[in-house]
C-alpha cells in the first residue's frame, strides 16, 4: 500500500509535510472509525485507505464494522430509503430491532470505544450506538455520507435523537446538511490516486480486460460503474443508450456493478436491469466481485463515455475516479455530482436520459472538447478531491475538537 511519501509527486512535499505537522498534534491518539461494511460502496472505499494513513501519521486507528441480521439491513436500508426523501413506512418493529442491534454491537466494542479519544461514526446504521456510552471518554462525530436535506420528517426525527447526543457532525456538502445543535463540518469525501482503483494502468492492460468480457474496443463504449441501486437509475441509463443507438449503431453500453453487503435490495435492481436490456447483445451487464479494483479502473480508462445518472447521490466518487482519468462525466444534476461536474467544464450535468442521450452525442462529435474538458476534469479532482485533502480536513477536525479550538489552530 503507498505510503504518504508517494504523494508528493502528485499534490507536491508542502501538502504532505503540512500533514505531518498537523499529525503532531494527534501522535498516540486513539481514533476509531465505525460502519455497516467491509466491503461495497464510497464509505469502505475510502475508509480502506484513510485508515492506513493515519496510522502512519502515528494515529492509533482502527476500523470496525457492526454486524447485524438481514432484517437489521432492512431497516437500515429503509432508513437510508427514508431520508434520502422516499416515502417509507417503517414499522415500530424495525426500529426495535435497529436499536437492539446497536445495542449488541455496543456491547462489543465497549472498552474500545469509550477509551477512544475519537470516534467516526459513518451514516445511519450505527449512529445509535452512541446511547449506549455514556461512559465515553473521547469526541464523538457522525459523519453522514448521504443526502438528508428532505428526508422523510418522522425517521429524520427518530435519528435526530440520537444525532443530537454527538460533538459533530459532518456532511459531504452543504445542501446535505440538517439543523443540529452542535458544530457542523463540510467534508467532501476523496478518491486516492496510488490505490487499484486509479493508479495508471497500461493501454494493453485496459484493453485485455475489454477482451475479457467480449467488448470491442473498436466500437464506442459508454460506461456506468455503480451499484445496482435505483438511485444510480440504471434503467435511465438503458434509455439513454438506447436513444443514441438509433444514430450510433454500433453503440455499446457496460453497466458495471456489484451488491453492498449492508444493501438487500441490489438483486431486485439488478433483476430489472436484466429485464430491460432485454437480448441486446451490445448491452454488457458485469457483476463484479468487491475486490475488482483494476478491473474498474481498467473499463473507465477504456470507455469513451462515462455516465452517472444518478437521480439521488451522496457524493458519487465513481464520479471522482473517472474524472482523474481524465474523463469528463455526464452526471445527474444532484447531490455532490454538483459539486464536481462543473457543467459544460469537467462534464455535463443532466436531468433526462434524453439529455444524457443528448450530451453522449456532443462528446462523441467533439472529441477535442471532450478531451479539454477531460484535462480540467483532472485538475479539478487534484484540487479538491484527493485523499491527501481529506485527511488534512479530518486531522484538522479532531484538532480542533479534541483542543477545543474554535477559531484557529497553530502548528509549528
Ligand atoms: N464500486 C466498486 N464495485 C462496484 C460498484 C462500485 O468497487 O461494483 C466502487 C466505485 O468504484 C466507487 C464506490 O464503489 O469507488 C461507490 O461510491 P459512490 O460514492 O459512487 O456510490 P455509493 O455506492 O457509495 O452510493
Amino acid at each position: 500500500m503507498a505510503k504518504l511519501e508517494s504523494y508528493s509527486d502528485i499534490v507536491g512535499e508542502d501538502v504532505i509535510n503540512y500533514l505531518r505537522q498537523l499529525a503532531e498534534l494527534l501522535k498516540g491518539k486513539k481514533v476509531v472509525h465505525v460502519n455497516s461494511t467491509m466491503t461495497g460502496g464510497g464509505v469502505a472505499e475510502i475508509l480502506t485507505r484513510l485508515v492506513p494513513l493515519m496510522r502512519e501519521l502515528g494515529i492509533n486507528t482502527e476500523w470496525r464494522v457492526i454486524s447485524g441480521t438481514d432484517e437489521f439491513f432492512k431497516c437500515t436500508k429503509d432508513m437510508h430509503n427514508a431520508l434520502q426523501g422516499s416515502p417509507i413506512i417503517i414499522p415500530e418493529s424495525l426500529f426495535k430491532v435497529y436499536e437492539k442491534t446497536n445495542a449488541e454491537n455496543a456491547e462489543k466494542l465497549k472498552n474500545e470505544l469509550n477509551s477512544a479519544d475519537v470516534v467516526f461514526i459513518h451514516d445511519p446504521q450505527p449512529a445509535s450506538l452512541i446511547k449506549f456510552f455514556p461512559q465515553r471518554k473521547g469526541k464523538w462525530i457522525w459523519r453522514c455520507h448521504i443526502d438528508i436535506s428532505r428526508p422523510s420528517r418522522y425517521v429524520w426525527k427518530y435519528l435526530r435523537n440520537f444525532v443530537v447526543n454527538y460533538d459533530a457532525s459532518v456532511f459531504s456538502i452543504v445542501d446535505f446538511a440538517q439543523r443540529l445543535p452542535h458544530p457542523l463540518y463540510i467534508i467532501p469525501p476523496s478518491i486516492d490516486p496510488l490505490s487499484d482503483k486509479n493508479r495508471d494502468l497500461d493501454k494493453k492492460y485496459v484493453s485485455s480486460v475489454y477482451e475479457k468480457f467480449n467488448i470491442d474496443l473498436k466500437n464506442p463504449v459508454i460506461l456506468q460503474v455503480s451499484r445496482f441501486d435505483r438511485f444510480k437509475d440504471p434503467l435511465g441509463v438503458i434509455r439513454s443508450y438506447k436513444l443514441v443507438k438509433n444514430f450510433i449503431p454500433n453503440m455499446q453500453l457496460v453497466l458495471a456493478g456489484g451488491t453492498a453487503t449492508d444493501d438487500p435490495e441490489g438483486e431486485i435492481v439488478y433483476e430489472k436491469v436484466k429485464a430491460s436490456s432485454g437480448d441486446d447483445p451490445d448491452i454488457h451487464i458485469l457483476l463484479l466481485p468487491p475486490d475488482s479494483n483494476t478491473t474498474i479502473n481498467a473499463l473507465q480508462r477504456g470507455a469513451d463515455i462515462i455516465l452517472q445518472k444518478s437521480i439521488k447521490e451522496g457524493f458519487g466518487l465513481t464520479v471522482t475516479e473517472a474524472m482523474w482519468k481524465a474523463k469528463p462525466v455526464i452526471g445527474g444534476n444532484v447531490g455532490g455530482i454538483k459539486l464536481q461536474v462543473v457543467n459544460h467544464h469537467t462534464g455535463f450535468l443532466v436531468n433526462t436520459p434524453e439529455g444524457a442521450a443528448l450530451r453522449i452525442r456532443y462528446m462523441l462529435h467533439y472529441k477535442n472538447k471532450t478531451e479539454e474538458m477531460g484535462e480540467k476534469a483532472k485538475e479539478f479532482v487534484r484540487r479538491n478531491f484527493l485523499i491527501t485533502r481529506h485527511l488534512r480536513d479530518y486531522l484538522t477536525l479532531m484538532v480542533s475538537l479534541i483542543y477545543n479550538i474554535e477559531e484557529r489552530i497553530e502548528i509549528k
